[in-house]
């Protein structure tokens, strides 16, 4: 059966304390030694903000030769860490062989990495040793911004009758220059929150920065958008470690960052405000409205536009005058302080719709009276 995405079911309550909010993940990259381990551990759980501790043990790396994390004796030091502090312990897992050692050595939650999130053979493996398991599950998105990939992920874990369930924004994959190691894309995240309301949606920080100094805006923009924990990289000594040093933070500089985020809450019954909301949203409705109203008469024009070249023998496409459109609204846009981002791919997909438009009216047999056809268009 082909899957719409539809069939995910996120519960109705949530499985971490929401009232705690943002669920705070955090711990080193990878687990290395055993002291670099239990004196992250010791410092992190003396902030009280953590509610699990994480640790890499299977790296995937990019290159083979790279360290690949410690394996089983790490899963040990783990355990003993749990013991020693009291922090709830999670990794990630790529194949069920991992699954099964984790619950051996008792873990707290799982996450599956975004390498392995694309593979939905490794995704079905994982979620065939999870059956009869309840454990939380989180999966962060793919490397590519393919977001059904991400869906179909989430519901195979769920399938396997794993009810404590979440996603994770770890950033995207992209070619060029950025100042992210993953573009964040918050489109997608947004997009899987708009479809599956109840699902609890982290955001992984250090993995879409990719360096320290992003973090704070980063943590802050997840909260803004009402995401409901973090995932941050944390070590005692982040310039020394062996995996992704220059994202990882020392557990008081968590601390630090943690103070500095203003946690937004997604709905309150205060009446005043309640009021000032819907007045205020009522206004961007209209605009909508009469945005959409406007394009639709573009349209109009447009094709009026594309009957006219046909009736003249002229290509759809003049290079000039697409340049002019671009200069022109460019400059306004910028002087209405409406970002540079915006204004391109509004007009990419407004000329890819123009061309459309004219391209039907140029193939129909019709023809449409122009009122002013000695007007030069
Ligand atoms: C990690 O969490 O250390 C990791 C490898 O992350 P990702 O799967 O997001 O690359
Ligand atoms: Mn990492």
């Amino acid at each position: 059966m082909p899957s719409d995405g539809l069939h995910l079911i996120a519960p109705s309550t949530t499985w971490w304390p929401a009232s705690q909010k943002p669920f705070l993940i955090s711990g080193p990259c990878s687990v290395e030694t055993e002291e670099q381990l239990m004196q992250t551990a010791a410092q992190l759980a003396i902030g009280k903000k953590v509610h699990v501790m994480r640790g890499g043990i299977w790296k995937p790396r990019t290159r083979p030769d790279s360290f690949e994390g410690v394996g089983e004796v790490g899963l040990m030091w783990m355990a003993q860490a749990k013991k020693e502090t009291g922090l709830k312990i999670a990794t990630e897992v790529a194949n069920a062989e991992h699954v099964e050692l984790c619950l051996k050595y008792g873990f707290d939650m799982l996450w599956i990495g975004a390498r392995t999130t694309v593979n939905p053979f490794s995704v079905q493996e994982i979620a065939e040793a999870l059956r009869g398991v309840d454990i939380p599950v989180l999966v962060k998105n793919p490397v590519n911004p393919d977001l059904q990939l991400w869906i179909g992920a989430l519901e195979r874990i769920q399938r396997s009758g794993i009810t404590k369930l979440a996603a994770i924004h770890r950033g995207f994959s992209h070619f060029g220059e950025s100042i992210y190691r993953n573009k964040p894309m918050w489109e997608i995240p947004i997009a899987l929150q708009t479809q599956f309301p109840q699902l609890s949606i982290f955001c992984d920080p250090s993995h879409i920065c990719g360096r320290r100094d992003l973090l704070l805006p980063v943590a802050q923009k997840a909260m803004d958008l009402g995401m409901d924990g973090l995932m941050l990289e944390s070590h005692i000594a982040p310039d020394q470690a062996w995996t992704d040093a220059k994202q990882q933070v020392t557990p008081q500089a968590l601390f630090e960052l943690l103070d500095q985020l203003h946690v937004r809450v997604v709905s309150t019954n205060d009446v005043g405000f309640t009021n000032e909301l819907h007045s205020i949203r009522s206004r961007v409705d209209k605009i909508d409205e009469e945005i959409i109203q406007l394009i639709g008469q573009r349209m109009q024009v447009t094709e009026e536009l594309g009957y006219y070249k046909k009736e003249h023998n002229i290509t759809i496409l003049q290079v000039e005058r697409w340049k002019e459109i671009i200069e022109t609204r460019t400059m306004l846009a910028e002087k209405l302080g409406i970002s540079q981002e915006f204004i391109d791919k509004y007009l990419e997909i407004l000329h890819k719709e123009s061309i459309r438009t004219q391209t039907r009216a140029m193939n129909s047999s019709a023809q449409l009276p122009l009122k002013n056809s000695n007007n030069s268009i």
